[in-house]
C-alpha cells in the first residue's frame, strides 16, 4: 500500500462543519477512538449566530432541544435565543475537548487515485481523510424564487438575511412563507407596526401547547419524531413559534390585529405578484393538521391512563376572516405601499466541493441514513436523513451515533486479518 507524502497532513476522520452536527459528530467519534478533526470555515455554531434575526429564539424549550448529555443553564421551560444556543455549543465542544480547527474552509474533496481515503483541499492546504463527514447544515443556500425582477424597485430580502425590522425600508412588507421563520418575522414586523401581507402556503400548525405539555413533548410520546419522511416529502413546513414565551401559530388571530393573509405566491404580471386561490384550503389544512394532533393527544393520555387537564377550549377555531373568505388573487405592490419582499421560503444546499460519487444528478446526496453511496463519505444534518427530528438539535446527535457506528464498524473489518494474511490487508 501507498502510503501519503510526508508532506500532506493526514487524518482518519475529518469532519466539515463545526454546527451542532459536527459537534455531535465529533462526540461520537471520539467515543470510538477515532482520531480525527473538525473544520469549520467561521466560528462554532456559526449560522446560529450570523444567519438568524436578533430575535430569535428556540423552536423548543430549553430541556427539549438540546443534546441528551448536557442542559442549558437557567430555565428549562424557557425558550434560549440564538445566542445562547450557539454558546451552549461552544461550551459543549470545549467539554468534549472537540479537535477544531475555525477558519478553515474546504474546498475539494476528490477519491484518492492509488490509496484509501480522500484527498481535501481547504484554505490551509490539502488533509488526507480515510473518512469524510459533510456535516455543513440543512439550511445552507438561500432560496428565493425567480419571480420579481430585480429592477423592480422593490427591496428583496431572504429570512437569512433578515436581522430585525428598522433593517427594512420605511413601507410595508410582503412576507413570502408561512412556516416558523415566515410567521415569526412577519409578526414581528406587524408588532413593529408595519402594514404587512403574508402569503400563506400548506404547512403543518401544531398547538404550543396542551393540556399542559408542550407539542414537543406530544411529538416524542406520539413517536413523530422518529417518524420516517412523508411520502414524497423533503421537508415539512411547520409554522411554530417559541417568541415572547411560545404561542400557537394562529393565522386567522394575526388577520384580526391587521395583517393581510394570502395563499401560495405564483407569478408576477405587470408590476403585481399573483397568488393561488388557495388561501382557505391552506389554512384549513393547517386547521386538520392542528385538530388531528389534539385528538391523538387525547387518545394517548386515555389509552395510558395519563391524567392530563382536559383542555376543550384549544377545539375552537376562530371565525375566517375577510382575507380568507375573499383572498386578494393579485397585489400591486407599489399602489400597496409595499416596499419590500421578504422571502420566507426555504434553503437549498450546495455540495459543489464534494466531488466524488455521492450526489446525486441534481446534487442531492445520495444516502441511507447518512452513509452516501461513496464508501467513507457520510452525511449528517439533513432533513429526514432517518427520521423527522434528523435536522433538529436533539434529533442529529443520534443520527451522529449512527454514522460514528458505522466508521466504526469499517474499521472493525479492515483491521480484521485472517489466518494466514501476511500483508495488512489496508491501513
Ligand atoms: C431560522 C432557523 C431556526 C431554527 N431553529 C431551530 C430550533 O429552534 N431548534 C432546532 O432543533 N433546530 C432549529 N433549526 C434547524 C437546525 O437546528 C439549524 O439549522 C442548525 O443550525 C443546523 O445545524 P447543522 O450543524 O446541521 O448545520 P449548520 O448550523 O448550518 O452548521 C454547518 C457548519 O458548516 C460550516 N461550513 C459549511 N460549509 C463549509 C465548508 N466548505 N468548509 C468548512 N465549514 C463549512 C458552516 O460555517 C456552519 O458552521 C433552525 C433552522 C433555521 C434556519
Amino acid at each position: 500500500m501507498k502510503e501519503p507524502p510526508m508532506s500532506v497532513e493526514r487524518i482518519e476522520a475529518l469532519v466539515v462543519g463545526a454546527g451542532q452536527a459536527g459537534i455531535a459528530m465529533s462526540e461520537h467519534l471520539s467515543r470510538h477512538g477515532v482520531p480525527h478533526l473538525v473544520l469549520e470555515q467561521g466560528r462554532v455554531a456559526e449560522r446560529w449566530r450570523s444567519c438568524r434575526w436578533d430575535s430569535l429564539v428556540a423552536n423548543g424549550p430549553a430541556w427539549h432541544d438540546r443534546f441528551p448529555g448536557a442542559e442549558f443553564s437557567g430555565d428549562p421551560e424557557a425558550f434560549v435565543g440564538k445566542e445562547g444556543v450557539a454558546d451552549y455549543f461552544v461550551d459543549y465542544a470545549a467539554r468534549i475537548a472537540a479537535p477544531l480547527r475555525c477558519g478553515v474552509t474546504v474546498t475539494g474533496v476528490t477519491r484518492l487515485p492509488e490509496r484509501a481515503g480522500f484527498r481535501v483541499e481547504t484554505s490551509e492546504g490539502p488533509i488526507e481523510a480515510g473518512y469524510v463527514i459533510a456535516a455543513t447544515g440543512a439550511f445552507q443556500t438561500p432560496v428565493i424564487p425567480p419571480l420579481v425582477p430585480a429592477d423592480a424597485g422593490i427591496a428583496q430580502i431572504h429570512s437569512n438575511s433578515y436581522r430585525n425590522p428598522a433593517q427594512l425600508p420605511e413601507g410595508g412588507v410582503l412576507v413570502v412563507g408561512a412556516g416558523s421563520s415566515g410567521t415569526q418575522i412577519a409578526e414581528e414586523l406587524l408588532a413593529a407596526g408595519r402594514k404587512v401581507w403574508l402569503s400563506v402556503g400548506p404547512h403543518d400548525r401544531p398547538p404550543r401547547r396542551y393540556r399542559g405539555r408542550d407539542f414537543v413533548w406530544w411529538l416524542g410520546v406520539l413517536n413523530k419524531w422518529d417518524a420516517d419522511a412523508p411520502e414524497g416529502a423533503e421537508h415539512t413546513t411547520i409554522a411554530v413559534s417559541g417568541a415572547h414565551g411560545g404561542a400557537t401559530v394562529d393565522f386567522r388571530k394575526l388577520a384580526a390585529r391587521g395583517m393581510v393573509l394570502m395563499g401560495r405566491t405564483e407569478g408576477w404580471r405587470d408590476g403585481a405578484l399573483t397568488f393561488a386561490d388557495d388561501l382557505g384550503r391552506n389554512i384549513r389544512r393547517g386547521d386538520a393538521n392542528y385538530l388531528s394532533l389534539l385528538d391523538e393527544a387525547d387518545a394517548w393520555a386515555a389509552r395510558n391512563g395519563i391524567d392530563l387537564p382536559p383542555e376543550p377550549e384549544a377545539r375552537e377555531i376562530g371565525p375566517d376572516p375577510d382575507c380568507m373568505t375573499h383572498p386578494r388573487l393579485s397585489l400591486d405592490l407599489r399602489a400597496e405601499g409595499i416596499t419590500t419582499i421578504l422571502w420566507a421560503t426555504g434553503f437549498s444546499n450546495d455540495y459543489g466541493w464534494l466531488r466524488v460519487d455521492a450526489l446525486d444528478g441534481q446534487g442531492k446526496p445520495r444516502h441511507q441514513s447518512g452513509v452516501s453511496s461513496e464508501p467513507g463519505i457520510y452525511f449528517l444534518g439533513l432533513p429526514y436523513q432517518s427520521r423527522r427530528g434528523s435536522s433538529f438539535i436533539w434529533g442529529v446527535w443520534h443520527d451522529a451515533k449512527f454514522v460514528a457506528d458505522h466508521i466504526a464498524k469499517q474499521r472493525s473489518y479492515l483491521a480484521y486479518r485472517a489466518p494466514g494474511d501476511t500483508a495488512a490487508a489496508a491501513e
